[in-house]
């Protein structure tokens, strides 16, 4: 398939400018996806199945060049991808799908190439040599993971195109262990009636420990979410937990809106410079430590 524009500023939160070089994801996920939704509304997807093939641009590279002729200046970082998954999995093969990876990779050179930053987040595996090839990649690049569970009958049920946990894991964990920069996703974060093992966060946190930073966010419209008794107790819970471990492992967070805490952790995760959003989290660090003691003190 072509098309005239891959290149595009993000609306989502935690955007900016974003790429999407592949149409339809593997993992078809059904919280529901979101970009599955909307390829379906705009007439570009008929059906689930059909979202489930994915389908590259052909001539993602070559309208790349011709955009960032116009735009390289306005560019500091790229995130790929919001519509689909850039290390997609084939869960038949059970290893990526090599020509979306392929594709991923030259893209991501290409943007570096111009002094570009590059964020990624997956449900699938960076390859093995991966590692290997970021070496000559920009140091600015952060590779992320998205896990929302600890739990394979939750990924088989909920996301049962996707690598599975461990594998998706190991594969981050290769890369922050090769000196890379890695964040985790953990949102659309479940709650206890779809998944028994969100009642405790911890043991996914302590599974994403490598990682530089965290993005957490409740689960949004759905019925089954509202109907979990306690609601509001649970992401309160939750969002406290991951808060209070990333304030203790030194981790960059960023709570999405909507979920509880969010107006204390704002973090630019995704942005140009990550060291700057751990110098801003430090700050917010020392000030609610400050807070806490002088509360401590007039007590
Ligand atoms: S991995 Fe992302 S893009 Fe792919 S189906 Fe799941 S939510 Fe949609």
């Amino acid at each position: 398939m072509r098309r005239k524009s891959p290149l595009y500023e993000s609306k989502v939160e935690y955007g900016g400018w974003t790429i999407n070089h592949v149409q339809g994801c593997a993992h078809g996920c059904r919280y529901p996806c979101y970009a599955m939704m909307l390829a379906k509304r705009t007439g570009r997807v008929k059906s689930y199945e059909e979202w489930c093939r994915p389908r590259a641009v052909e001539n993602a590279l070559e309208l790349l060049d011709a955009e960032l002729l116009r735009f390289a200046t306005r560019i500091d970082s790229v995130h790929l991808c919001f519509t689909t998954d850039p290390f997609m999995y084939d869960a038949e093969v059970g290893g990526p799908v090599a020509e979306v990876v392929d594709l991923t990779t030259r893209i991501i050179e290409r943007l570096n190439e111009r002094g570009i930053g590059v964020t990624t987040l997956t449900k699938g595996v960076y390859p093995e040599d991966f590692g290997e090839r970021t070496r000559s990649l920009s140091p600015r690049n952060q590779y992320g993971l998205s896990l929302v569970s600890v739990s394979e009958a939750f990924r088989l049920q909920w996301e049962p195109g996707s690598a599975p946990l461990a594998a998706r894991i190991a594969a981050a964990r290769r890369l922050a262990e090769a000196g890379q920069r890695t964040w985790a996703s953990i949102e659309p974060y479940p709650t206890p009636n779809i998944d028994p093992s969100s009642e405790n966060v911890e043991p996914l946190l302590e599974a994403v420990s490598f990682v530089n930073s965290i993005v957490f966010g409740r689960w949004n419209y759905s019925k089954l979410v509202s109907s979990s008794p306690d609601l509001k107790g649970h992401y309160a819970r939750a969002a406290q937990s991951v808060a209070s471990w990333c304030d203790i492992h030194g981790k960059t967070l960023h709570i999405k809106k909507g979920t509880p805490l969010s107006d204390r952790y704002v973090a630019d995760v995704l942005g140009a410079d990550p060291d700057e959003a751990d110098d801003r989290v430090s700050e917010r660090r020392k000030v609610r430590a400050d807070a806490s003691c002088a509360e401590r003190r007039a007590s």
